[in-house]
Order: structure tokens, then C-alpha cells, then sequence
């Protein structure tokens, strides 16, 4: 039986609904942004951090396309790395049509489920889609 539960995990994700930000840190030092939060700055070794919304607005820098996975996982699926424009490199999903996928090209944070399986709920997590 397939298990409709829809499970967001909360570690990545600052607000609710179509209203979040992807989490990331800003060290009170030094000001450096990191995604994925940290405890500690590897700028400038700050234990003073604390939790940053980061840009909903990027540029994808490079992806790749994923045929084999664990069981659970939509397959394909695309990854890559998109560059926020507060200058914080992310990994995630990409639910880009094939035909618009490049370098480059303008992109913003959406959330959409990525896989399920029978033991697990859908996994709905942060995505980038075209602008
Ligand atoms: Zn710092």
C-alpha cells in the first residue's frame, strides 16, 4: 500500500507554505553566508551564527541528470548547483524541462515532492524552477 503522507524535512526550510526560504547561516562576525547552516563559521571560525533566509532568485551553475537511485526516488531526476543571487552556491532539484536546461539559466526556489516509496512518505523538499 502506498504511503500518501507527504514529509517535509524542516532542517533546510525557513517558513510555511509557497512563503519559505531555503535556511542557511550568517555569521555575526565576519558576515559570511553558508548554506547548509552551520554551527560554527568556516570563514572565520565564529561560533556566532545564526539562522539567514537565503535568496529565492539564482543562476543554475551546472546539473546533472540522475537514472539510477534507491528505491523511492522519482527517477530521472535532475541535480545541480544553483548561485543564489546573495552569493551562496545550493545544491538541490531541478525541475526544469529538458529542453530549457543550461547553464545559466535564471532560476527560483519552489517546493515539489522528489520520491516515495511503500515505507516512506512522499519527501517534499525545496526545488529550483525556471523564472
Ligand atoms: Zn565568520
Amino acid at each position: 500500500m502506498q504511503n500518501t503522507e507527504t514529509f517535509i524535512d524542516p532542517t533546510n526550510i525557513m517558513g510555511t507554505g509557497a512563503d519559505f526560504n531555503i535556511r542557511g547561516t550568517r555569521c555575526s562576525d565576519c558576515g559570511a553566508l553558508q548554506f547548509p547552516a552551520t554551527q560554527v563559521c568556516p570563514n572565520c571560525l565564529s561560533l556566532n551564527v545564526e539562522d539567514s533566509a537565503l535568496a529565492r532568485l539564482g543562476t543554475l551553475y551546472s546539473f546533472s541528470t540522475v537514472y539510477q537511485a534507491p528505491a523511492g526516488w522519482a527517477l530521472p531526476y535532475t541535480l545541480g548547483y544553483v548561485d543564489l543571487d546573495d552569493g551562496v552556491r545550493v545544491m538541490g532539484h531541478i525541475k526544469v524541462p529538458k529542453a530549457q536546461l543550461r547553464c545559466g539559466l535564471p532560476v527560483k526556489v519552489s517546493m515539489a515532492d522528489v520520491g516515495t516509496n511503500d515505507t516512506i512518505p512522499e519527501r517534499c523538499t525545496y526545488v529550483f524552477v525556471p523564472q
